[in-house]
């Protein structure tokens, strides 16, 4: 799609707001791309099938944003409007005001020619409880953050009310935080086989088990280092998490080295959560289990994502749904009592009765927490590379209602969501609990609560500091990367200390 921008009287030049305008673009017509073609506007728009124009007037009184959208049904012109005295404040407030009146003006154009209304509305970004977060805080009660997102934003009720209750957790996560504390995320980015939607870098263990174990070595010297700046810094963990990947790729033995090295060195006193990702049940053995419960790790993630038997092959997996059920049962004999497990919306192969019963079957175990995933398309995985036979974002969009409806009849909340880019039917993901056993580290981090400290090939530290400050430390990407940049990564970790100090 053609993005015209009127730039004369735009504050900030136009590529400042390209973003905002990509980011509708992608809600209102998910297949577009931008370009932004050079020159001056065309005289004659009058043939123009797919662009739109960007424009600002200022009056005396009031400030018109219109967005013109060409498509083949036709054009249509948004209007937002906004006092004109607005832009005489700070720069980087304009800024935010432009940026908003631009989104509501296309989504006003383009969802009067599409004739319908995303579910998220005019929101964007991955992020949606942060608003109702700060409406929160602001002292606004629930129905009045609801009300704030479903007529500024035109946010359907029913998501409204998912952010709003995922924004209660987030304050009451918010409280019980500690200014010296941070969280801590652990990656072992290997795994039995790809799953065809991923796009994580994770390994397949049988082409790089010669990996692991250098890996591990490595990931050991950034668990001393780590602990020793943390410590030196005062800052304590508060929530400690290994994802991947599939961290029960490693062997118990392996599992047990990391873990101690890790209550050796990293401040964890304060900790009162910890996580461990044994997402793929072929990874799943009572030692392992066994090994974690000893290590003090309370929460466990077995993700079937379906448990539907074509549907698990179709995405890559090489296990039945009987051996999803033998390891979460395996898991309940070894004590656990806290155990999630996620399912995807929208599996290539699946349909509306599979994610039925796929969810049924999960409840029917009777996990703490359900983690409801949306499939998302990603560069990178053989799904987006090679196709496969999706169901569409109208039947994806069904089996989310239904997952929302079934679980709050079953007495799960809402605790977290977040979206990303290409989810089908332009959804969400969102964390369910019992009430109670909500994940701490999965509130955090996606809400930004705190410093998130990570380790591994592919880790992201993120330091948050007062006044909205983050800085961004990342690993290399890849294990063998990771192996040979370890002395970087090393020297990086003093960065934390310069942060805070
Ligand atoms: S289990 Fe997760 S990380 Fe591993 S291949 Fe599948 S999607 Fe990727």
């Amino acid at each position: 799609m053609k993005l015209y921008f009127e730039i004369s009287n735009f504050p900030w030049s136009p590529e400042r707001y390209h973003y905002a305008a990509e980011q509708m673009m992608l809600t209102l017509f998910p297949g577009e791309r931008p370009e932004y073609p050079a020159g001056p506007l065309p005289g004659d728009m009058g043939g123009e099938k797919n662009a739109a124009v960007f424009t600002l007037h200022r009056g005396k009184k009031l400030t018109n944003l219109s967005v013109l959208v060409f498509r083949s049904q036709g054009y249509y012109n948004g209007v937002s409007r906004f006092p004109s005295q607005e832009l005489d404040r700070p720069p980087e407030e304009v800024y935010h005001t432009v940026q908003h009146a631009l989104k509501i003006a296309f989504y006003k154009a383009g969802t009067a020619l599409l004739g319908a209304q995303p579910p998220w509305g005019a929101l964007t970004g991955v992020r949606p409880v942060k608003l109702p977060t700060r409406s929160l805080l602001a002292g606004n009660t629930p129905r009045q953050a609801q009300k704030e997102l479903e007529k500024e934003y035109f946010v359907s009720p029913a998501r409204a009310k998912l952010a709003v209750d995922c924004a209660q957790a987030s304050v009451a996560a918010q409280k019980s935080l500690l200014p010296q504390e941070v969280s801590l995320y652990i990656g072992i980015p290997f795994c039995p086989t790809r799953c065809v939607y991923c796009s994580f870098v994770s390994a397949d263990v049988g082409r790089t088990l010669k990996l692991v174990e250098p890996y591990l070595d490595s990931l050991l010297r950034e668990v001393e280092e780590t602990g020793r700046v943390l410590r030196e810094t005062g800052l304590t963990v508060r929530s400690f998490y290994m994802g991947g990947g599939t961290p029960t790729t490693l062997s118990a033995n392996q599992m047990d080295r990391l873990l101690s090295k890790c209550e050796e060195c990293l401040p964890l006193e304060g900790c009162t959560e910890y996580t461990v990702e044994a997402g793929r049940p072929d990874t799943i053995t009572i030692d392992k289990l066994e090994t974690l419960a000893r290590h003090k790790i309370g929460r466990i993630s077995i993700n079937p994502q379906t448990l539907e038997e074509h549907v698990l092959e179709a995405i890559g997996r090489k296990h039945s749904s009987d051996n999803i059920r033998a390891a979460y049962e395996l898991t309940r004999r070894v004590g656990f009592d806290c155990v999630n497990m996620d399912l995807i919306a929208g599996l290539p192969q699946d349909s509306f009765d599979g994610f039925r019963r796929s969810l049924e079957r999960v409840l029917a175990m009777a996990p703490e927490n359900i983690t409801v995933h949306t499939l998302a398309l990603k560069k990178g995985s053989s799904l987006m590379e090679q196709g496969g036979c999706l169901p569409t974002g109208e039947k994806t969009a069904e089996m989310l209602d239904f997952s929302r409806e079934t679980l709050t009849t079953e007495g799960y909340i809402p605790y977290y969501l977040y979206r990303q880019k290409y989810m089908s039917g332009s959804l969400e993901n969102v964390g369910w609990a019992k009430p109670g056993t909500e994940s701490l580290y999965n509130i955090i981090m996606m809400e930004e609560l705190h410093t998130v400290v990570s380790l591994g090939a592919g880790g992201v530290t993120k330091l948050i500091g007062g006044g909205g400050k983050i800085l961004r430390l990342t690993n290399p990407k890849y294990p063998q990367d990771y192996l040979s940049g370890l002395d970087k990564v090393l020297g990086q970790k003093q960065e934390i200390r310069s942060f805070y100090l």
